[in-house]
């Protein structure tokens, strides 16, 4: 079987259904072959002993790989047209974010978001978490308003008007929250009220970036750009 992680909740012994549909349909698993599962804060070498459905096995060593940023990492995105949140959400949890919570602001088309949605978001952050081997799967929780947002120890809003670039105000010693905004941008009020909430305003560059752009750029400067 080729290489494979499996997420595996409470590492039990047993895949869920999905993923064991997977090892055999898609891997052909056999009994013997040998591959990753991880949860939350574990991962470890598994051997396949049963092909069920579902499929069980045994664990043969288990790891600790660093993968994560250190800190907590909260990215709000404003909510956003059609399925644009899905790219936000594979892409920030390649790049470490802990928590994604979509913002609903002035500007913002949708004001909610389904049930459905939100499930969907969530089972890609399943799947970009297994693809970039982090054994942590951000949360992704419904939609608030802006003016909900908590007071944050370091935060940053993306917005075009802004003057500080990331790496003037950038401290990886405190968990950090970014806010990126809607395809028609924050309105002046919702950025001073973030400011009082502790999100500095930083500039992106000279171009204006598509809001789901804004956020992985943002996002990839604070982790990727630091070899974090
Ligand atoms: N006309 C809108 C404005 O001036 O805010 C453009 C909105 S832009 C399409 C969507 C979001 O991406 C913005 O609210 C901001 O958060 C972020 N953004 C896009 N380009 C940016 C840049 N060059 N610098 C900082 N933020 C940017």
């Amino acid at each position: 079987m080729r290489p494979h992680r499996a997420h595996s909740p409470g590492l039990t012994g047993v895949l869920p259904l999905r993923e064991s549909r997977h090892l055999l349909e898609v891997l052909r698993a056999k009994v013997g072959d040998r591959f990753t599962v991880f949860d939350v804060d574990r991962e470890a070498l598994a051997e396949v002993v049963e092909l069920g459905p579902p499929v069980r096995y045994r664990i043969l060593e288990e790891r600790r790989p660093e993968r994560e940023v250190g800190v907590e990492v909260a990215l709000y995105p404003a909510l956003l047209k059609g399925d644009k949140l899905a790219e936000v959400v594979r892409a920030a949890t390649e790049l470490g974010a802990t928590r994604i919570q979509p913002l609903v602001t002035r500007h913002s088309v949708p004001k909610e978001m389904g049930e459905g949605k939100l499930k969907r978001l969530q089972a890609i952050a399943v799947e970009a978490a297994k693809q970039s081997g982090r054994l942590r799967v951000p949360e992704v929780l419904p939609p608030i308003p802006l003016n909900a947002l908590p007071k944050v120890e370091q935060g940053m809003v993306a917005h075009v008007g802004a003057r500080s670039l990331v790496r003037e105000v950038l401290d990886l010693g405190k968990s950090l929250a970014l806010a990126v905004g809607p395809e028609g941008g924050f309105a002046e009020e919702e950025v001073e009220l973030l400011q009082e909430k502790g999100f500095t305003p930083v500039f992106l560059g000279q171009r204006i970036l598509r809001a789901e752009t804004a956020a992985i750029a943002l996002l990839a400067l604070c982790t990727a750009g630091e070899g974090r």
